[in-house]
């Protein structure tokens, strides 16, 4: 996830209002029910959307692709082999499993990670002859140090306001600190996403506003919740200076050296920007039995960054996406409709992925008949946010009781396209899109760390999402209707 501000606030913000707006009392006049039917949903679909998630609550296979995904691949970040070599995994995986899977070609940025290290040399207080160790790591589309890296002044700001108020005079040619705090306090009330998307606009923006201002590097206070003396990298919007990201820890210790008297650091930051690459959009389709020209996507990104090895973001969010297809191809079910599995490339850095899939499809569009993306972790999955016409949440009222079982029967409707960065331009098109909300209170402890790793997904909860992903993707592909768009 590398989403901003406002499309993140809206995705989760309503979340705490919005159930009580959502009585399930659909204004919708139900045909003449059948026994087992509910709201327009024939008995036997809502038969098959239970086997579906029975199948999945014990169902194993999620998991076992995360592993290969994380632990036999590894870190999948944007340009490199092991990002190729897991799209080719993928294809071929949902090829055995009997999917109509190709690679569409994409062209993706390619920065890839070098020396980082820094260290304070002077400061108040200092013991003789000796420095302090910062923990730091470079941020995507970060520039170099020089080779032997650079030692400046380093100034703290809490937000652009202080920035600005220092002005030219009193940043031009020092390392500028900003030291916005990740709320923890609102992550511990359930409101982690409103948290990180207020703290992340100083991420991806703090090299952008302050080089202009002279500033020869900037760095950040770490976004994310945990005191593992963890640095959290992420996007960065390339400004042509060095950009990186220090441990909340390492923020306090500069923030209270610097209010005593100058502090200069040593900093070496030397990653590179690679001409781009091509890579791959995995896209494998179970053809519909009725309507194969409509179709309906079950997705996550494949490609992460290369600090842990993309666990809970994003790998669980494809292992669920072919769990999904696997499940329907083990019941033997026949969608009406198309249901494909999109394993985007390049969430992380750009989004070219999706960007090439709206441009590549563009025709097929009008027949997208839903989308859903899970890009938000592995936690319990409480349900969905729709990025849809407001009546179709009443056509969904049997996905939302089936669901309820496992505790994933919750949706809320979303004025914001981006319900999942990869499926907003489908979402922005009208396409009815998805995205699987899960429990969110660990996610940003790990969330772009050397942390995100295979042991932070619990097999279960993983095993609710691939439930909660077939289930709707399956209904929408099976259902007697199109949704209303
Ligand atoms: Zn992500």
């Amino acid at each position: 996830m590398n989403f901003v501000r406002k499309s993140l606030t809206a995705r989760y913000a309503v979340l705490l209002l919005s159930s009580c707006l959502w009585t399930g009392s659909a204004a919708w006049a139900a045909p003449q029910k059948e026994e087992g039917a509910r709201e327009g949903f024939p008995a036997t679909l809502v038969t098959e959307l239970k086997s579906l998630q029975r199948a999945a609550l014990e169902s194993d296979y999620a998991y076992k692709q995360l592993r290969h995904l994380t632990n036999n691949i590894g870190p999948r970040i944007s340009g490199s082999p092991q990002a190729t070599f897991a799209a080719e995994y993928v294809a071929a995986e949902l090829r055995r499993l009997g999917l109509e899977a190709r690679l569409e070609k994409v062209t993706v940025p390619h920065w890839v990670r070098g020396v980082e290290t820094a260290e304070l040399v002077s400061y108040p207080g200092q013991a003789p002859q000796t420095t302090q160790k910062i923990v730091l790591t470079a941020l995507g589309n970060s520039s170099a140090t020089p080779p032997g890296g650079l030692i400046a002044e380093v100034v703290v700001v809490n937000n652009f306001e202080e920035l600005a108020a220092l002005g030219k005079e009193r940043i031009a040619g020092k390392i500028v600190l900003f030291n916005e705090k990740f709320d923890r306090k609102m992550a511990a009330q359930g409101q982690s996403f409103v948290a990180y998307s207020t703290a992340v606009v100083y991420r991806t923006e703090a090299a952008k506003v302050a080089a202009p201002l002279g500033a020869i590097a900037t760095l950040v206070r770490s976004v994310g919740g945990a005191d593992f003396r963890l640095p959290h990298t992420g996007y960065s919007t390339p400004a042509g200076i060095p950009a990186g990201a220090v441990a909340a820890e390492d923020a306090d210790l500069i923030a209270q050296l610097t209010s005593e008297g100058p502090v200069r650091m040593h900093l070496t930051l030397t990653p590179q920007k690679l001409p781009d690459a091509t890579s791959y959009n995995v896209v494998a389709d179970i053809k519909g039995s009725e309507h194969p020209e409509q179709i309906v996507i079950m997705s996550g990104h494949l490609d992460s960054w290369d600090l842990g090895t993309g666990a809970i973001d994003d790998g669980a969010g494809v292992a669920v996406a072919m769990a999904a297809a696997q499940l329907v191809q083990q019941l033997h079910l026949k969608p009406r409709r198309t249901l494909r599995v999109v394993a985007w490339m390049d969430e992380e850095q750009g989004g070219s992925g999706s960007k090439a899939y709206a441009e590549d499809h563009k025709s097929e569009i009008a027949n997208h008949a839903g989308a859903i993306e899970s890009d938000s972790g592995a936690g319990h999955p409480i349900g969905f946010s729709a990025s849809v016409n407001p009546k179709a949440l009443a056509f969904l009222a049997p996905v939302r009781a089936v669901l309820e079982d496992s505790g994933a029967g919750y949706m809320q409707h979303s004025e914001d396209p981006g319900v999942g960065a990869d499926v907003a331009p489908l979402a922005r098109a009208g396409v009815p899109s998805f995205g699987l909300l899960q429990d969110g209170h660990r996610y940003f402890n790990y969330h772009h760390t050397a942390a995100d790793t295979f042991d932070k997904v619990d097999a279960h909860e993983l095993a609710e999402n691939a439930a909660a992903m077939a289930v709707l993707g399956y209904a929408l592909a099976a259902m007697p209707e199109l949704l209303p768009r």
